[in-house]
């Protein structure tokens, strides 16, 4: 245990979970984007379109489970909408760099009392990521300390996909090429998938956690690809081992890995919304004509995707 509130589960959880399916919906798969941008939140007039909040995206299962991936300051406003609901929340982090961690002592759910949380983290890498939600809820940077907090939070190093309990559900792991370490995450159920794979440096000039071609196999046929592509290459060499991606790395890993679709992700905070615009449209001049991926897009706020399983065909993607 770190903290009264806090708990460390180490043993196998029991499987009881989550609350009810609030939205009205037909076996669909929904991801919503609250925080895409990297690094730093980047709000002001050139950024107001794609959005400036750090990285948190929000993935509602068919099954009636959700999974928050990251908690940068984009799980602020997603904080307010789950404020509404009693379902047990579920987060998987990456890493704990701040742009994963900083928007959670603003996460409306960890001051209800009857709030159950379980953090998804890791003992591994460099730096260690255990409780790093928590670590900055310390009294000092910040107000309150994290025991505290009335809700009852864990910290999770077990296999996600074994405490959900829900044998339709298959979470995978692979480990990010980015200093200090981390992971990426894959996400199935009943046929449908998702791939979430920020901070990664496809092609990084130190040493290789996950290999290119094993970040193709983790990502084979995959109904969304959200890639890391923070650079252009341009920002080549200086930024050559920051531990992110370029543009025109993660197209191919798009095509390599035939994934239906593709999502980038993580955007720079100097980029501004014309700067994605034009990436946008030089990745639909790129794509054109290609079997896979059929749709790409850079990720913006409030971007929800849709994937509905069709039977004995490719499931739908809806984007909008
Ligand atoms: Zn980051
Ligand atoms: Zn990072």
């Amino acid at each position: 245990m770190l903290h009264h509130g806090v708990n460390v589960l180490a043993q196998a959880a029991n499987t009881n979970h989550t609350g009810k399916n609030l939205l009205n919906r037909d076996e669909q798969l929904i991801i919503t984007f609250y925080g895409v941008r990297g690094s730093i939140p980047s709000p002001g007039p050139a950024t107001a379109r794609y959005g400036g909040n750090t990285s948190c995206v929000y993935i509602e299962l068919a099954s009636g489970n959700s999974l928050i991936l990251d908690a940068g300051t984009g799980i602020r406003a997603l904080g307010k909408r789950l404020a509404q609901t009693h379902q047990t929340i579920n987060i998987l982090l990456s890493h704990g760099h701040w742009d994963h961690v900083q928007g959670y002592p603003f996460f409306e759910p960890i001051y209800q009392p009857e709030r159950r949380i379980r953090v998804f983290t890791s003992t591994q890498g460099e730096h260690g990521q255990l409780c790093s939600l928590f670590n900055q809820i310390d009294g000092a940077n910040f107000p309150v300390s994290a025991e505290q907090l009335p809700s009852q939070s864990e910290c999770i190093t077990e296999d996600p996909a074994i405490i959900l309990g829900d044998e339709n559900i298959i979470v995978r792991r692979a480990r990010i090429n980015h200093p200090g370490g981390g992971y990426a995450y894959r996400i199935e159920e009943d046929g449908t998938s998702c791939v979430y794979i920020t901070d990664n440096e496809l092609d990084p000039p130190h040493k290789v956690t996950t290999r290119y071609d094993q970040w193709v196999e983790f990502c084979r046929g995959v109904d969304v690809l959200i890639h890391d592509a923070q650079y252009l290459e341009s920002d080549m060499p200086t930024k050559h081992g920051w531990g992110h991606s370029m543009v025109t790395q993660v197209r191919q890993l798009a095509i390599d890995a035939e994934a239906a679709s593709l999502v980038m992700f993580h955007h720079d905070p100097d980029r501004s919304d014309t700067e994605i615009d034009f990436i946008q449209q030089e990745n639909d001049a790129f794509f054109r004509g290609r079997r896979a991926p059929s749709l790409s897009v850079c990720a913006a706020e409030s971007m929800r995707i849709q994937l509905t399983p069709q039977r004995g065909k490719a499931t739908r993607i809806d984007i909008n």
